[in-house]
């Protein structure tokens, strides 16, 4: 699997606003939303493009653009606080929705919902904000294959090494686009230092 670590000062200076605990939920979404805007700049840098015969208003001109649709699919709740920010920069995108429990009993991941635009010959990107154990996004990445996608790229804010450690294993042909790398997981499966949960934060809730 190909890491992405984002070096950006720019992605640095909202990720600390996210990690600051004292940062309300209002200044928590915008920050996020910033950094969805740097990781897909990232992920898209060298996107496959074709030429587009164009006139300018001087003269004839041969541009560019993206030659695939794409399909962005943030993993529930949290993903979503990356969402606005792609469906502003990404042309020709469409909007995959999937969430993922715990089975009580077998304690294996399942989906409680699944909305799946056509994935075929689509650019792909998973929304994932937090990669702890991997067990979500490894789930959501094999519904999505499952579904037909192929050229898939996660985009994640911070990701400890025990999840990449597990996509690695369990996707090896997908990209991870992560805007930190942190130390490890703590016993209830928090990243450290991390910025605490995620969709709370996003979304208000305790
Ligand atoms: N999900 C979160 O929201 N935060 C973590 O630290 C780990 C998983």
């Amino acid at each position: 699997m190909q890491v992405n670590h984002l070096k950006h000062s720019l992605s640095e200076h909202y990720l600390t606003i996210l990690r600051d605990e004292t940062t309300n939920s209002d200044e928590f979404r915008k920050a996020a939303n910033k950094i969805s805007i740097l990781l897909l700049a990232e992920a898209t840098k060298e996107i496959l493009t074709t030429d587009k015969e164009i006139t300018t208003p001087l003269v004839p001109f041969v541009g560019k653009e993206v030659a695939k649709e794409s399909v962005a699919i943030p993993v529930l709740r949290a993903g979503l606080g990356l969402l606005d920010g792609i469906i502003n920069l990404m042309p020709n995108l469409s909007v995959g929705y999937i969430g993922i429990q715990r089975n009580e009993e077998t304690s294996h991941p399942e989906d409680y919902y699944c909305k799946l635009p056509d994935l075929n010959n689509k650019n792909i990107f998973v929304l994932e904000p937090m990669l702890a154990t991997g067990g979500s996004l490894s789930f959501a990445v094999s519904q999505i294959k499952k579904a037909g996608g192929t050229d898939i790229s996660a985009l994640c804010i911070v990701s400890a090494p025990e999840g990449i450690e597990r996509l690695e294993k369990e996707h090896p042909d997908i990209t991870l686009y992560t805007a930190a790398i942190d130390v490890s997981l703590n016993k209830d499966w928090y990243i450290v230092p991390g910025l605490g949960d995620m969709g709370d934060r996003l979304f208000g809730t305790i």
